[in-house]
């Protein structure tokens, strides 16, 4: 049982992360006193339109691209089935009957569903690409899927359950001669990748500021200049008309604020946590019951996804939580029945191992001492258990 009241320790970082402090303050007088409608002709909206306008530049400017290229939207979600919606139409309108769209098996539900309801509703074909054991997909499995229909290839960036960072600079290079739209769901990625480097090769990008130490609710679609767009949101005519709706003035302000933060602090928090993370699963998988899921080396610094023997998820969660400890499945999870993880089960475990997934996911404000007890807690889980 939890002791001495203390506050739980968090590893679900790849939930979401707590709101930086100097991400709040530049937030607060957006919220109280600069609150006017960025789309109001007079003082306080030009304020408000001023702050987005900023905030828009600052980001640009830190991704590497123009600010036109940028939509704010609610969440990462929202930017990838706007995304999805964009590409889809315009191959309709181009006459291509089933668009062809290619992904893979190990894609965050956004995508995963967002491809289900263009099969559905728009007569897509879906090639799902399945990774190797160590859940990274091999470029030429996707130049090998590509036909003359391909519309658009989504490929996240870096894994959600697992970590895995996959190879995106070889990736946009098999893409580079052919006309399909590129998309990376880099919203696991954006904390800790250089995903600047192959914003050039791609059309979209997307991600939200909650995984950032920003604000919940709001995200951020990047569309190249040049590619064609039809929003999926229609109304007034807010983000250049490409994303209706008034803004979230003070979560975009929040928002450049994270990036701005994450990218200063990137490097000493990717050594940082990567120390912590070898030290965590070195500990871990001196117990034979232990083995760890994807790659140890193509992987985010903050992700430790294990597998534990004959204990399943829905088991060893509400034991580690009643120890004050906050880890993930990582996959949907109800509370008498557990699904078994897509993601374990693309790496080839039978469905009943990829019910005993367990993701680990440090952050900021993890701890030497945090990892010891999270070691601890887990060899002694697997003995009692
Ligand atoms: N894509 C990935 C890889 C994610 O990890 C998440 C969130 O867990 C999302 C998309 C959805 O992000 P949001 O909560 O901003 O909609």
């Amino acid at each position: 049982m939890q002791q001495n009241n203390k506050e739980p320790l968090y590893a679900d970082y790849a939930a979401t992360t707590p709101v930086s402090e100097h991400v709040a303050a530049a937030m607060r007088p957006y919220l109280t006193e600069h609150y006017g409608n960025p789309s109001s002709l007079h003082s306080y909206g030009r304020k408000a339109q001023h702050a987005i306008d900023e905030s828009r530049a600052q980001i640009a400017d830190i991704l590497h691209c123009d600010h036109r290229e940028i939509i704010f939207t609610a969440t990462a979600t929202e930017s990838i089935n706007t995304f999805f919606y964009s590409a889809v139409l315009e191959a309709q309108q181009r006459g291509i009957q089933n668009p062809h769209i290619i992904t893979t098996t190990i894609e965050h539900s956004a995508v995963l569903e967002a491809c289900r309801h263009t099969e559905q509703h728009h007569s897509a074909i879906v090639h799902y690409i399945s990774p190797n054991s160590e859940g990274i997909i091999d470029p030429q499995h996707i130049q090998d899927a590509l036909t003359a229909d391909t519309i658009l290839v989504s490929i996240g960036y870096a894994n959600n359950e697992i970590g895995t960072v996959q190879p995106m600079s070889r990736i946009t290079r098999v893409l580079k001669n052919h006309p399909a739209f590129i998309h990376t769901d880099a919203t696991q990625a954006i904390g800790y990748c250089n995903v600047q480097e192959n914003i050039v090769s791609l059309h979209a990008l997307t991600f939200s500021a909650h995984k950032i130490y920003g604000p919940k609710g709001i995200g951020l679609l990047y569309v190249k200049n040049g590619t064609p767009f039809h929003p999926l949101i229609v109304g007034g005519k807010q983000e250049y008309s490409h994303r209706a709706g008034t803004e979230n003035v003070a979560a975009i302000v929040g928002f450049a604020k994270a990036l701005a933060e994450t990218e200063n602090i990137k490097q000493q928090e990717y050594k940082r946590q990567k120390h912590l993370q070898e030290t965590l699963i070195t500990d871990l998988l001196k117990n034979p019951a232990i083995t760890l899921n994807g790659s140890r080396t193509h992987r985010l610094p903050n992700n430790i996804h294990i597998s534990i023997d004959r204990i399943k998820n829905d088991v060893a969660l509400p034991y580690l939580d009643d120890r004050g400890i906050c880890v993930a499945a990582g996959s949907a999870c109800t509370s008498n029945t557990p699904e078994p993880s897509h993601v374990l089960l693309a790496l080839g475990h039978t469905k009943q191992q990829a019910q005993n997934g367990i993701r680990i996911t440090i952050g900021r404000n993890t701890t030497q001492k945090d990892i010891q007890t999270l070691a601890q807690t887990i060899h002694e889980m697997t003995h009692n258990l």
